[in-house]
């Protein structure tokens, strides 16, 4: 081995520590980078920066079998490519390999990072309830399994754009419950982990939309109620479950901020709030997380970043909506 060789290796290995690895286009097995480059707590949403790539035709990411489409920074003088990873609730907590592949014509670079799932403590909730409110009879039952295949197939398909802008919204402003991601457990049956954010409002009070969209979907489901469900691209979603009305279609194009329901009580709810839900790329994240995430503005600057608001201590004990599908 030439002195060379051995500089070439200690150089990469340093590299390693603390840079993604990126190899020559289209070579070999894609070595690791060094662990916690990227960290989130289960539920959150990591922004994952490429900083030093330019106009590449597609950017595509990969994690837990979950893909992730990147995009140019929208950050105001931002630059490099950015993905919202979204950690599912439910994902194992510990290193996972995320990989980009970065395609501009006959090239394709690649990377590889670390990406550390952090356990976060959700709350379990004991619920008692009647009988026939917990367990479905069959026609319930296979209505139940034909809205979930219904929600599966609209959310399958991803709008190629990205439709969002800097600047998420809370769609209602109420009491917020702080039990995303509880464990429920029903009559003494463990349930679905609450798979969004409950915000206590009075009924009728309006609901906008949390970002720019398109409406995917408005339905009125056994448990969610009246909802609707809006792409905003690239694999993100908002959801408004339990309203009294649904003031979109559809295909409608939605601006953020724009009212597109009212709160109500509809579906599985013992009173009057919004649930909110947010899906990154199939995966189940707070949507509070969606707030304030940290597009870095400066690349020399960048650093892998976790997004993680703040999460209120839960004073309210009382749940506000129940549900055995994660409502
Ligand atoms: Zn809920």
């Amino acid at each position: 081995m030439s002195f060379l060789d051995r500089i070439l290796i200690i150089s990469v290995v340093l590299l390693t520590s603390v840079f993604p690895v990126e190899l020559f286009p289209n070579t070999g097995p894609v070595p690791r980078g060094g662990d916690g480059q990227f960290s989130g707590k289960q539920g959150q949403v990591v922004v994952v920066t490429v900083p030093d790539l330019r106009e590449a035709a597609s950017v595509k990411g990969k994690f837990l079998g979950r893909t992730v489409t990147l995009f140019p920074n929208p950050a105001a003088g931002g630059t490099g490519y950015i993905g919202l990873l979204g950690i599912d609730l439910q994902d194992e907590p510990g290193t996972h390999e995320l990989t980009i592949d970065a395609q501009s014509g006959e090239q394709t670079r690649h990377f590889s990072y670390q990406v550390l799932v952090v356990k976060e403590k959700f709350a379990v909730e004991h619920l008692k309830l009647p009988k026939d409110k917990v367990d479905l009879d069959e026609k319930a039952t296979a209505r139940w399994k034909a809205e979930q295949e219904q929600v599966r197939k609209a959310l399958a398909e991803e709008s190629a754009m990205r439709l969002w802008q800097v600047g998420f919204i809370e769609p209602v402003r109420g009491k917020r419950t702080g039990i995303f991601g509880s464990v429920r457990i029903m009559n003494g049956q463990p349930r679905n982990p609450h798979n969004g954010e409950d915000i206590g409002a009075p009924m009728g009070t309006d609901v906008v939309a949390s970002n720019d969209g398109v409406v995917r979907l408005v339905v009125d489901h056994i448990f969610s109620g009246r909802g609707i469900f809006v792409d905003h691209g690239l694999g993100l979603y908002s959801m408004y479950f339990h309203l009294s009305e649904a003031l979109v279609n559809e295909g409608d194009l939605v601006k953020a901020g724009q009212v597109i329901g009212k709160v109500g009580a509809t579906g599985r709810a013992t009173g009057p709030h919004l649930h909110w839900g947010m899906k990154v790329n199939g995966a189940r994240v707070n949507p509070y997380a969606l707030l304030d995430l940290p597009f870095p503005k400066n690349p020399a600057a960048a650093r892998p970043v976790l997004a993680s608001p703040s999460i209120p201590s839960q004073e309210e004990s009382t749940p506000t909506a129940v549900g055995g599908d994660g409502r």
